[in-house]
């Protein structure tokens, strides 16, 4: 499951050997994300898909300030999560005017900053129309304003559900009309439709259903706006296999469903772009996690690598960023790759408790102390969505390569 290639028994990723660049890193642990294979997955996206589809980024699935910096001139736009999201998103190079936020808790100062900024604000309280307008009316500028729906329905086997039902993300379906006549009263720049069913499905019939469900949301509520519609985040949901059995996502067949959306929108909504906005699809698989091993222990018959890095850093892949059952990411001991797998190893981090598990008796090649663990799948949701202060371990470092 590993699209990185090696040399001489070692791992490569952007041309460098595994060793070469934990020199250059200084240290273990540490991220390295491959410029390359950036860049190669949107290629592949703007091939697939209809040209006419904008590609956003959602940058909490990875907001160091180099890789945004790679991800500006390769997206349409941007959505942030908080001011200080949309701080790295500006200083990356990105136009305000593709920049935009959504998040069920932005504060006063927040919505000040974002009308100072010129980005875009996915409403999602009627609370925010009333402070923005205020801001507007502060600073002498426009407040440009898009509604976060709270779909009636949600993307079907999908990871992590964000829509339908009771929900703190976006406004109820329901009561979308009552907040747009509200807009249009604040006297704000309303610009159109955010709608995030969900997140992390690998099946294009069930992202395909929820796009169309999405896109018909959209065309019905359009007939309440204050303006016209001129962006449609239809969301994304896109995911990536991360377990054994897995199989990636059928891109050719979320084209399809796109190609239909693009030709309605024609007469639907004459003047609106539609957008995907995609976080793990853009930028996790071109992540590493690189830890080096420090102790090598036998337990009762079991293997153990213990490595210097493990859940502080890399939460996810230990299966305590909200999965359900533990399974075990793709693992590689990556200073020994041509060697035959012949051992069940379990791969811990340094942390005193039995959750910080990197891999749970797999089988990998017999490894020693100074090997380096490799965990791919990590570009997103890694660094930054781990609990880098528990237990006083060092920080880690991320390398763009
Ligand atoms: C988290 C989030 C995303 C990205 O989700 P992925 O599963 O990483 O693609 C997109 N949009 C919004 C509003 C989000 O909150």
């Amino acid at each position: 499951m590993t699209q990185f290639p090696s040399s001489h028994g070692e791992l490569m990723l952007g041309g460098v050997r595994l060793s070469i660049l934990a020199a250059r890193a200084g240290q273990t642990p540490f991220y390295a994300y491959s410029r390359s294979a950036l860049r190669q997955r949107i290629i592949e996206l703007r091939q697939t898909l209809p040209t006419k589809i904008k590609l956003h980024y959602a940058m909490k699935a990875n907001p160091m300030p180099a890789l945004v910096g790679l991800m500006a001139h390769l997206v349409d736009g941007m959505d942030v999560a908080s001011a200080g999201e949309m701080k790295v998103a500006l200083d990356a190079g990105m136009a305000p005017h593709d920049i935009s936020f959504a998040g069920p808790g932005k504060r006063d100062t927040e919505l000040r900053q974002a009308v100072a900024a010129g980005v875009l604000v996915n409403i999602e309280s009627f609370r925010e129309v009333d402070v923005l307008a205020q801001a507007s009316q502060a600073l002498g500028l426009p407040a440009r304003a898009a509604v976060r729906v709270n779909p009636d329905f949600e993307l079907k086997s999908s990871g992590m559900k964000m829509g339908g039902g009771g929900k703190p993300f976006g406004v109820d379906v329901e009561q979308v009309p009552t907040l747009l006549a509200n807009m249009g009263r604040a006297g704000l720049q309303f610009e159109g439709f955010h709608i995030y069913p969900g997140s992390q499905s690998l099946s294009a019939p069930a992202i395909g259903e929820a796009l169309e469900h999405a896109y018909a949301l959209a065309v019905r509520l359009a007939a309440h706006a204050p303006g016209t519609v001129r962006l449609l985040n239809l969301g994304g949901g896109l995911g990536v296999p991360y377990f054994p059995g897995d199989k990636p996502l059928d891109l050719t067949r979320v084209a399809d469903t796109l190609e239909r959306l693009v030709q309605r929108a024609h007469a639907d909504l004459p003047q609106a772009s539609l957008a995907l906005e995609l976080g793990r699809y853009l930028v996790a698989e071109a992540g590493i996690y690189v830890a080096r091993v420090i102790d090598r222990k036998q337990s009762r018959g079991q293997v153990y690598l213990v490595v210097d890095g493990g859940l502080h850093h890399n939460l996810a892949a230990t299966g305590n960023f909200g999965q359900v059952l533990r399974k075990n990411y793709p693992v590689a001991i990556g200073t020994r790759m041509d060697a035959t797998p012949s051992q069940v190893t379990s791969v811990v981090g340094p942390s005193c408790t039995p959750l910080d598990v990197l891999a749970d008796r797999m089988l990998l090649p017999e490894a020693q102390v100074g090997d380096l663990v490799v965990v791919f799948q990590s570009g997103a949701y890694g660094a930054s969505a781990s609990p880098h202060l528990f237990l006083a371990h060092p920080a880690c470092l991320e390398l763009l390569v």
